[in-house]
């Protein structure tokens, strides 16, 4: 019987296949700023406070963007922001994370956050459907322009943002996508809900694409990295 949590849940804080406890260990030892910490414990009051990503997966969202030398970013969904904070502060200060969402209402409270971090002039918050975003980026500034890409968004869309990244990305940057274990439910073919079908499906193409290298990696509710060659 494998356990379901209710990741992205309305009614239910729960992101991480961790026991409790060492969540909770995890949480404490990751390194955070100030200002990260605060913005989590904002949005953990809120009703959808499921669909933020845990310290450890900003703290390797940040990491990469390191690692990577990352100037020009993409995030498809951007939710209270926290990941663009993660993303925006490891970025050089000349380099710019272009945001995707649809919500007013949640970017509002991660742009108090940004300006805080003094990172908000790094961030381009579209609020439109990230699809005609990706296609305007593409049209604006051409295939490979960018380094990196979250895709963090409606799970149903995430194929579709895939190949968008997949032309967006340069060759040797990196997407990353969130919630790809969905709560252990890609794992139980009993589960076959819209949601899971697309995850369970993803899974299997990237794990085949040769386009790209890919670990699943098994933080938070499961963060799949793709490399593209
Ligand atoms: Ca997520």
């Amino acid at each position: 019987m494998i356990r379901h949590f209710a990741t992205d849940s309305p009614s239910r804080m729960k992101r991480s296949l961790l026991p409790d406890a060492v969540e909770a260990y995890v949480d404490a030892t990751v390194t955070e700023t100030d200002v990260q910490r605060r913005l989590r414990s904002e949005t953990a009051r809120l009703p959808n406070a499921g669909m933020q990503i845990g310290a450890d997966l900003g703290a390797l969202l940040g990491l990469l963007i390191r690692t990577l030398g990352a100037r020009n970013a993409i995030e498809v969904g951007t939710f209270t922001g926290y990941s663009a904070l993660a993303v925006a502060a490891a970025l050089p200060e000349d380099g710019r994370l272009v945001a995707c969402d649809v919500s007013d209402e949640w970017t509002s409270i991660g742009r108090r956050y940004w300006i805080e971090a003094g990172v908000a002039d790094r961030i381009d918050l579209r609020l439109a459907p990230a699809a005609n975003t990706l296609q305007a980026l593409l049209r604006e500034r051409g295939e490979g322009s960018f380094d990196f890409m979250f895709i963090d968004a409606d799970k149903t869309g995430y194929d579709a943002y895939y190949e968008a990244g997949l032309k967006l990305v340069r060759a040797g940057g990196i997407i990353a996508l969130d919630n790809m274990i969905w709560g252990g439910r890609v794992a139980d073919p009993a589960v076959n809900d819209a949601d899971t079908v697309a995850l369970r499906a993803l899974n299997a193409k990237i794990a085949a694409d040769r386009r790209v290298d890919a670990c699943l990696a098994t933080i938070g509710d499961g963060v799949m990295l793709a490399r593209r060659r």
